[in-house]
């Protein structure tokens, strides 16, 4: 029997969960707070240039893949993506510079040039230790919903995490792998995917450069919010209704009230507005340890419309300050604003020269930092600015009267716009006592009929876990008999 489910919000998440139970034959129902689609992932116009707001790498394919496949349909039929090969151009405080890639050989030149020869060396056993830490904890703590508590500490999976120390602090475990302190933020700055610092993470995040390294960042044509558009046109041909500007400010039982008053029933609801802002705001019943939990950091994002090529940087490039400890240190435990800020930068318009104006370049800036622990203020914005816009001038072709438009986005924003608990661009952080079996679930504990998805329920932050959460709702609901 079809039944009738309603999703909240139609960020990657809800956009998934919703085109699986459609492809089911049930009903649903997508109800945006905003006026577009993509949530983190919303597409942005400066001016003449392009972008997407927040997600820039595509990485791990296969949950991808395996979201077309369920469906009956091809990925490849759907998005057309390439390799980006490098993946992006490191920019080191001394002036050097190294291109990130997952072709074995070229890292080990590379490494060769800049005198690391011992990592050289030991670079595809380096690889290897990662690519077995990232096979083993994909099945056992990502893929899976944790339905008792041997699910996550069974023999098996103890046996796993031993072997390879997966609860090691991570940069503790790289300064045991690598000797140079260069490649040393190379293959741990990583964790920042997840609003994380590597000083702060387990060495299962190691996965994380996996990834990276062992697989390579991918562009979709078009832009990472091709990958929402894809999925909502394919969920609206399963009937999926998709209503924009459409705010729910409670869930009770199985039914939600909008903003504009009106109250929707279903079978169940599936939530995919953040998990922390929809339990206190949603269904206003945080759980007691609610209080005590800890929250990703914040993004300072620039998006600039210019008016000149950049010759010197690639698609993807990541900026490193002088002192990577202690600029993380600032963000995570000081709760300052780091006064030589690391940063990445995207160039779009690289990829694809449409997205920006003839000649020009669409280049968004993303600096990570404090979430709204810490007041945020004008200060702290121009003081980023002009911190950001001194070093790309310096070293590179930047100029900043080139700049046609621009607009900031500040943890305030990620928190007025898409409800985003303290600004926590990433959600609930991803220390071990909030990750697999600790993350908050996917099922209600106090609404029978309430279901997550999204980056802070399990299994987490980023676009291909997110996918997988909405693998394990799916999962979930079918063991319940729901679907
Ligand atoms: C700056 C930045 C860069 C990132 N870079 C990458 C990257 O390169 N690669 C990668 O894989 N991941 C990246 N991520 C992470 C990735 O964007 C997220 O993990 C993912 O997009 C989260 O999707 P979601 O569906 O869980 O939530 P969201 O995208 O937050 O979607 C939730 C939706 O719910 C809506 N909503 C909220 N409240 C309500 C309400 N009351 N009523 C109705 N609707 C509501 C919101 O408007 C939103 O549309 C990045 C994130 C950020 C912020």
């Amino acid at each position: 029997m079809p039944k009738n489910f309603i999703v909240i919000g139609a960020g990657i998440g809800g956009l998934a969960t919703a085109l699986r139970l459609a492809h089911r034959g049930h009903r649903v129902t997508i109800l945006e707070k905003t006026d577009q689609i993509g949530g983190r992932n919303r597409p942005l116009q400066v001016g003449q240039a392009h972008f997407d707001s927040g997600p820039t790498l595509m990485m791990m394919l296969d949950p991808f893949k395996k979201l077309f496949e369920d469906i009956g349909e091809r990925m490849e039929d759907h998005l057309e993506i390439e390799l980006c090969d490098p993946s992006y151009r490191v920019f080191y405080s001394d002036g050097s510079r190294l291109d990130g890639t997952p072709n074995v050989a070229q890292m080990i030149q590379q490494m060769q040039a800049m005198g690391a020869t011992r990592d050289a060396e030991n670079y595809p056993a380096f690889l290897g230790k990662l690519a077995g830490l990232y096979h083993d904890s994909i099945p056992h703590f990502v893929r899976k919903n944790f339905l008792n508590p041997l699910d996550f500490a069974g023999p098996k999976q103890l046996g796993i995490v031993l072997k390879r120390k997966m609860l090691s602090n991570l940069a503790k475990q790289i300064d045991k792998e690598i000797q140079d302190p260069k490649l040393r933020m190379l293959f741990s700055f990583q964790t920042m995917y997840l609003g994380l610092s590597p000083f702060d993470a387990p060495w299962v995040y190691g996965v994380l450069t996996y990834m990276e390294y062992g697989e390579g960042i991918w562009y979709p044509k078009g832009g990472i919010i091709e990958i929402c558009n894809v999925i909502s046109r394919l969920s609206q041909q399963k009937g999926v209704e998709i209503q924009t500007n459409s705010p729910v400010c409670k869930i009770e039982g199985s039914a939600v009230v909008l903003e504009d008053g009106r109250r929707l029933t279903a079978d169940a609801i599936i939530c995919n507005a953040d998990l922390p802002y929809a339990e206190q705001a949603l269904t206003r019943q945080p759980p007691r340890n609610h209080a005590k939990r800890r929250y990703s950091c914040s993004a300072f994002m620039i998006y600039a419309d210019l008016d000149q090529e950049v010759p010197s940087i690639l698609h993807h490039n990541v900026f490193f300050g002088k002192n990577f400890k202690g600029n993380l240190d600032q963000i995570f435990h000081q709760r300052a604003l780091p006064d030589d800020p690391a940063f990445y930068v995207c160039a779009s318009s690289k990829s694809e020269p449409h997205r920006a104006r003839l000649g020009g370049t669409s280049l968004m800036v993303l600096v990570p930092c404090a979430n709204l622990d810490r007041p945020w203020s004008q200060d702290d914005h121009d003081f980023l600015v002009s911190k950001i816009y001194e070093r790309l001038e310096k070293e590179t072709e930047f100029k900043r009267e080139c700049i046609k438009e621009v607009k900031t986005l500040t943890p305030e924003d990620w928190k007025s716009q898409l409800n985003l608990d303290r600004g926590a661009a990433f959600g609930l952080s991803h220390d071990f006592l909030q990750s697999a079996f600790f993350r908050p679930s996917n099922k209600s504990k106090t609404n029978p009929n309430l279901y997550y998805v999204g980056a802070s329920t399990q299994p987490g932050n980023g676009l291909p876990m997110v996918l997988i959460s909405a693998e394990l709702v799916e999962d979930r609901m079918r063991r319940e008999g729901l679907i």
